[in-house]
């Protein structure tokens, strides 16, 4: 296959990410398989990436994600400039074929504003998009920009304006999943591990009331906004409330954190983080959002963790109630569910997980899109 594509990271964090990193992680999965079908890569991201690519650019040495606490426009403002710069450079002497955006405020803002001039867009759409409809506000540019969704309930929930420039769907995936069969199989423990950031989407709250209601350990692992580690919060002071989601946290969460029965440990990264999911008794999702994609349960499932979670956004489609993992529509269900859940075989969540959502079954699916993606752009 001979394509060029201009994969856009944006500026938050490094690729392969620190520890959390929700678009990080899925850009640094799917890179190298689409390197193995001889897609040429050039990476946008900042220059802390270390993603083995065919060539990269970066505007800001760093990642930005610690702006994420101030109004991050201006962060945006700079980093589309570069963007635009780089992409008519490229694209005027034609060394891309298309861009795959992931940073709505960043990649499509600039590309969108660059009209029929600017080259073949695919934008894989990562929020739950029903509750933000202003960032696409206008998606001009016609057959030449295109989104994806990660999953079929998102695109269903999406604005009109971007259903009509869909092209599809693709699940997440992990690389855990593909060496499956062969990873070692840690004993189970006895903890409930709620992996992600912690938001009021996310449901720390609900998790962590129902860990005192039926007695079992809860392990929360994620950033609470900008902060990754319990200690880094604690010296922020009061202007870390500045954040929604440390209020969350601070007036929701941190109540029922005793450090003994719920424990938050901040954020977690490469093996600690797969131990501490492959040793969990299941994954809590308690989810209050329409989750859109959802990496971390597919991880959950690759590690052989049954997944318990409110029935909503994507967990439909990628948990097979009673195989996989149990769901239920009724938040004060889930506590029932945790308790049944022991029923369910790890080993078939590492099967489904390895059959469905490796990273060489999502690099196929965006060459599809991306040959789809062109082949509309031509047309007349
Ligand atoms: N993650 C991590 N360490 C943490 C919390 C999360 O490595 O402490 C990773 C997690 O494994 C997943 C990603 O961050 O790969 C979060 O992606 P997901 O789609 O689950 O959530 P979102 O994008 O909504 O934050």
């Amino acid at each position: 296959m001979s394509l060029t594509v201009l994969m856009n990271a944006g500026p938050w964090l490094s690729v392969p990410p620190p520890g959390y990193g929700g678009i990080e992680n899925v850009v640094a999965t799917l890179v190298p398989e689409l390197r193995r079908l001889g897609v040429r890569v050039v990476l946008a991201s900042v220059g802390s990436s270390t993603l083995p690519v065919d060539e990269r650019v970066s505007v800001f040495a760093d990642g930005q994600f610690a702006s994420l606490q101030r109004p991050y426009n201006q962060v945006c403002g700079v980093a589309q400039a570069h963007l635009a710069g780089v992409v008519r450079e490229l694209h005027s002497r034609d060394d891309i074929d298309l861009v795959h955006d992931h940073v709505e405020a960043v990649g499509l803002a600039t590309l969108a504003a660059m009209g029929p001039a600017g080259p073949p867009t695919l934008h894989t759409l990562h929020w739950d998009l029903a509750k933000h409809p202003a960032l696409y506000g206008s998606l001009d540019g016609g057959d030449r920009v295109r989104v994806n969704g990660v999953s079929a309930s998102q695109l269903a929930r999406a604005p009109l304006a971007l259903r009509e420039h869909s092209v599809g769907h693709v699940h997440l995936s992990t690389p855990l999943a593909v060496d499956a069969d062969r990873r070692p199989r840690p004993e189970k423990g006895e903890h409930l591990l709620i992996l992600g950031r912690i938001n009021p989407g996310k449901g720390q709250d609900v998790g962590a009331r129902l860990a005192h209601r039926v007695g079992f350990p809860l392990v929360l692992a994620g950033p609470v906004g900008p902060y990754h580690r319990p200690a880094d919060l604690a010296a922020a002071g009061d202007e870390a409330r500045q954040n929604p989601d440390v209020r969350f946290f601070l007036d929701e969460v941190a109540p029922h954190v005793d450090g003994d029965l719920v424990r938050w440990v901040g954020t977690v990264a490469g093996q600690e983080r797969d131990d501490l999911l492959a040793s969990a008794r299941a994954s809590l999702f308690p989810l209050r959002w329409e989750e859109p994609g959802g990496t971390a349960v597919v991880e959950s499932l690759a590690l052989g963790t049954p997944v318990v979670a409110t029935s909503r956004g994507c967990l439909p489609e990628l948990i097979e109630h009673g195989r996989t993992g149990l769901l239920t529509a009724e938040e004060e269900e889930l506590g029932d569910l945790v308790l049944a859940g022991d029923l369910l075989d790890p080993d078939e969540c590492r099967r489904v997980a390895a059959q469905r959502f490796t990273p060489a079954v999502m690099a196929h699916r965006y060459v599809e899109l991306y040959e789809r993606v062109r082949d509309l752009s031509r047309a007349p």
